[in-house]
């Protein structure tokens, strides 16, 4: 079954307007370190840079911009990133020729999945053509990337088959709710959901799949969608995963009393819906996956599938394979992490590629970061006060760095 498009059909106009409305923000990299210079690089058999704790290279997430039409208040709030806030000037950013040779050197060292992020991707002009630079690389053992794309899915009913022409593989689409003035409050530019809706059933239509669709939950915000959501992605052949509501960056104002955790979430769906565990396709999988039960009690494929994001209370750092490339060319190995590496000199007029895949391999060597684990070890020490340096270290914002 396709997701439903008879609701997805309002207020194509409202896109437009919204769309090509960008508010520009400032990047927040707070310093750089230095790449070592003497690294003990190890791989695994089949070739993958392991770090010091001896987890793979595997997943490279690439940000194109650092622009977002949307302004979700956990990711860019509004009265933070307003119009007094400037864009990265276009010099700044990596051409996409540079981004390919950076991919390329990833690819040397084991990544074999690329995730284009943002801010919101789609507003890179011509992203297409990066795109099909990227479908053109193979792994080390001759395959394809996996190549797949976030967004909110406000652009994508009109370049859903150009993607797809272009050999991106599938989409993750960010939705926080089916109803309109609860989506609206979180966009909070006034952007409706029968837009999102449509660019899913144009991902769908063009075959970009598996679509997944990306639920933050934010308790006294959205928790009532919980149920809706799962009602209508039920059978269409989408993902639907549901993800806690994250401490990212330093603007956002996180409070743990907002965060619903998954197990309520669990506990809510089955109220409903007869859900079964499913076992992880793949090491390093960031949701765990649940499927639904037919009427004789048997999982049943057909009706697709429900993950939990549990960043908060179920920490999954001991398999983070994830390596993140802004679109300046700064290296972060954490989606909390405070500073990045900078890639720019050597991605940038440098003739020995070499010299990069070797720096990155020395950063991955080195690379210990485990915030969310420390976060629950914090968290749950009643001897560790609730303004601790690491829970208060500023981070840098996700629309930097991509999701
Ligand atoms: S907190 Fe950092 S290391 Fe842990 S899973 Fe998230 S990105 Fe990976």
């Amino acid at each position: 079954m396709k997701v439903r498009s008879s609701v997805v059909c309002a207020s194509k106009s409202t896109a437009h307007a919204v769309s090509e409305r960008v508010i520009p923000i400032i990047s927040q990299p707070l310093g750089q370190l230095p790449i070592p210079q003497f690294p003990n690089i190890g791989s695994d058999t089949s070739g993958h840079a392991l770090d010091r704790l001896n987890r793979p290279l595997r997943d490279l997430r690439i940000s194109v911009t650092d622009r977002c039409n949307f302004r979700c208040s956990y990711c860019m709030p509004k009265e933070i990133f307003n119009n007094e806030y400037t864009y990265l000037p276009q010099s700044a950013l990596l051409s996409f020729e540079e981004i390919t040779r950076a991919a390329q050197s990833f690819i040397a060292l084991g990544v074999e999945k690329i995730r284009l992020t943002g801010g919101e991707p789609l507003l890179r002009k011509n992203l297409e053509v990066l795109i099909a630079q990227l479908a053109a690389l193979r792994t080390a053992s001759g395959h394809a990337l996996d190549i797949t794309l976030t967004t909110n899915g406000s652009l994508l009913a009109r370049k859903a088959q150009s993607l797809k022409d272009a050999g991106l593989q599938r989409v993750t689409v960010s939705l926080d709710g089916l109803d309109d003035a609860v989506f609206k409050s979180m966009n909070d530019v006034d952007f409706p959901v029968s837009d999102v809706l449509e660019g899913i059933a144009a991902a769908q239509a063009a075959g970009l799949g598996p679509i997944k669709v990306n639920m933050v939950v934010k308790r006294g915000t959205n928790e009532q969608e919980i149920l809706p959501m799962a009602r209508y992605f039920k059978g269409t052949g989408i993902a639907l995963r549901f993800i806690e509501y994250m401490d990212v960056g330093a603007t956002n104002g996180w409070r743990m009393h907002e965060v619903m955790p998954s197990a309520e979430v669990l506990q809510l769906l089955q109220t409903e819906l007869a859900l079964t565990p499913l076992t992880a396709t793949q090491k390093g999988e960031t949701a765990e996956r649940w499927g639904h039960l037919n009427a004789q009690g048997e999982h049943d494929p057909s009706l697709g599938e429900i993950g939990f994001i549990s960043s908060v209370t179920k920490a999954f750092c001991s398999d983070c394979n994830r390596a993140r490339l802004t679109t300046e060319g700064q290296l972060y190995l954490c989606l909390f992490a405070s500073q990045g590496y900078d890639l720019k000199p050597l991605v940038r007029d440098n003739p020995h590629p070499e010299s990069l895949t070797q720096a990155i391999a020395a950063i991955w060597s080195q690379r210990t970061d485990r915030y969310s684990e420390l976060r629950r070890q914090e968290m749950n020490d009643p001897s560790v006060p609730s303004d601790s340096a690491a829970l208060k270290r500023r981070k840098v914002e996700m629309s930097y760095i991509g999701g």
